[in-house]
């Protein structure tokens, strides 16, 4: 990965006063000391003016929580710091730039229906490209249009009678959406709940459906094709799906949260910085000092929010709340390898997802992502990416290349040379999305005690959404504790 060498220098002062350059990333900027030169890959050795260490929240994790919770703070001119242990901001949500191709790290699909993120985002802005409403699912050796009839409705009565579930299936699936449409997201997430899988089975979906469309589609957004994901986060999807389109930002999914980043202030970011421990101190309720790797503490005179992923928060919260588990769900994985092409080796132009109903091969689903926004790749190219799920820990990456590439080619036929596509990279994303199976409590109460907060997907919805709403309520639980802000 190339990005470009960049001057980060450091020194703490207190309640805000730090100052931030935007180039790629936030970073800081010089003030009284100056460490070096680095590479946004490599660490840098932060010095710290051992007596300004102070500030009002430190926000810990620059994720989409993260930048939510500080946003949120930074509204009512709260002092912060938001210290994150990677190289750049969005958590997840990152691309990376490879020869001109524009490569997120995993597939995502950004739904513009997401209630908060309509709130929080300059959708403009962020110059969203559409997909196609609907699928083309891969089953019996062919491939069989499934449309939103909303959006698309010729394509949608030509594929009533595909072999990709009933009739009855196809009005079921009107049914469903004026339900969950009729349903407040509140009512959604405390609804009684079942996996996904007994849900649709209880609706009366037959199982071509199940198999063919909800397997590949749903599994592929929750990383769970066995789909025992909890039935709030599948009908909270369903509804999004309803009221919004599924987008890409044309700059890459990346763009989010640096469109989020813009919004705070001069050097409120600090970047390659991992937290080590967060203690609370005695000479406050609210006070607490949090721990870096590198040695060096700051002290947060009214709290902390903890906007890490579920993982990093079980090690960094052990032993401090009950409401941490000392052990999380196995969480979903996912592999996405992409491949550049040229235009005449691709079969279609359109901005339409492909899934895969046919009950055989690794394949989950694959795009020619250049086609939903042509910005994903150098003129003239076509960028392809396949998703998997799982890890495949036990599959090289060129073996996964190569099964993947035999696997296509039965898709497409010979019209297709699969085999000239040119593999470029391949993301392997342990840590996806937590897992949301039933029992699940998606309302999880930020508050761990007096100045200690939570915020993350793992403590609402497992999306973007959920990430955003997090941030945001933990920011709120912290200001309405410090009187900051009326109760609502
Ligand atoms: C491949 C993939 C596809 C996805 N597709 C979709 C999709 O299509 N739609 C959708 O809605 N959602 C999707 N998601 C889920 C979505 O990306 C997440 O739900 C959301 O981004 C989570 O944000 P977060 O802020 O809670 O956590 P994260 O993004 O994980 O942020 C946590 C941050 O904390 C930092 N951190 C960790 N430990 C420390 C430490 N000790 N000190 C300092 N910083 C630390 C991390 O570096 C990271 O930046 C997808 C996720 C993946 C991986």
């Amino acid at each position: 990965m190339t990005i470009a060498t960049l001057s980060f220098t450091s020194s703490f002062t207190p309640h805000h006063t730090f100052h931030h350059r935007r180039r790629r990333h936030h970073l800081l900027k010089p003030t009284t000391k100056i460490s070096s030169q680095v590479s946004l890959t490599t660490p840098p050795s932060i010095t710290l003016q051992p007596t300004l260490k102070k500030t009002g929240v430190i926000v810990v994790g620059a994720g989409l929580a993260g930048l939510a919770a500080a946003i949120r703070l930074h509204s009512d001119n709260i002092p912060f710091l938001l210290v994150e242990a990677s190289d750049g901001v969005g958590g997840r949500v990152r691309t990376d730039n490879v020869d001109g191709f524009l490569l997120d790290r995993g597939f995502q699909i950004f739904i513009t229906g997401y209630p908060e993120a309509r709130r929080i985002l300059d959708y403009e802005a962020l110059d969203l490209q559409k997909f196609y409403s609907g699928a083309k699912v891969y089953y019996g050796g062919g491939f069989h249009t499934v449309a939103d009839p909303l959006r698309h409705l010729g394509d949608a009565i030509q594929s009533l009678t595909n072999p990709i579930g009933t009739i009855v299936d196809k009005s079921l699936i009107a049914l469903t959406r004026i339900r969950v449409l009729t349903q407040s997201d509140d009512q959604i997430f405390s609804a009684e709940e079942t996996s996904t899988i007994n849900l649709l089975k209880r609706i009366g979906f037959s199982d071509s459906i199940v198999d063919r469309f909800f397997r590949p589609f749903f599994g592929g957004i929750f990383f769970d094709r066995d789909l025992e994901t909890t039935s709030r986060l599948f009908d909270f999807i369903f509804k999004c799906l309803a009221l919004g389109d599924n987008t890409l930002p044309a700059k890459g999914i990346s763009a989010i949260p640096e469109q989020l980043a813009s919004k705070l202030p001069s050097n409120s970011i600090i970047l390659n910085t991992p937290v080590k421990s967060i203690d609370s101190d005695s000479e406050s309720e609210s006070s607490h000092t949090v721990r870096l790797n590198n040695g060096e503490t700051l002290k947060a005179e009214y709290g902390v929010i903890i906007a890490v992923e579920e993982p990093e928060a079980v090690k960094l919260l052990a032993g401090k709340s009950n409401d941490i588990p000392v052990q999380i769900k196995p969480p979903r994985s996912t592999v996405c390898l992409y491949f550049s092409a040229d235009r005449a080796q691709v079969p279609v132009p359109d901005p339409v997802l492909f899934i895969n109903g046919s009950g055989h091969g690794i394949v989950n689903n694959m795009f020619f992502a250049t086609n939903v926004a042509p910005s994903y790749g150098p003129p003239g190219k076509v960028l392809v990416s396949v998703s998997l799920i799982g890890l495949y820990e036990d599959v090289s990456d060129e073996d996964l290349k190569t099964k993947v590439v035999e696997e296509l080619s039965g898709w497409f036929g010979k019209e297709v040379s699969v085999g000239s596509w040119k593999y470029l990279r391949s993301y392997r994303v342990k840590f996806a999305q937590p897992n949301q199976c039933p029992p699940t409590d998606l309302q999880k109460n930020p508050k761990l005690g007096l100045g200690l907060y939570v915020c993350g997907d793992y403590r609402t919805s497992a999306t973007f959404d959920g990430a955003l709403v997090s941030g945001r309520k933990a920011a709120e639980a912290l200001l309405k504790d410090r009187s900051l802000v009326q109760a609502s």
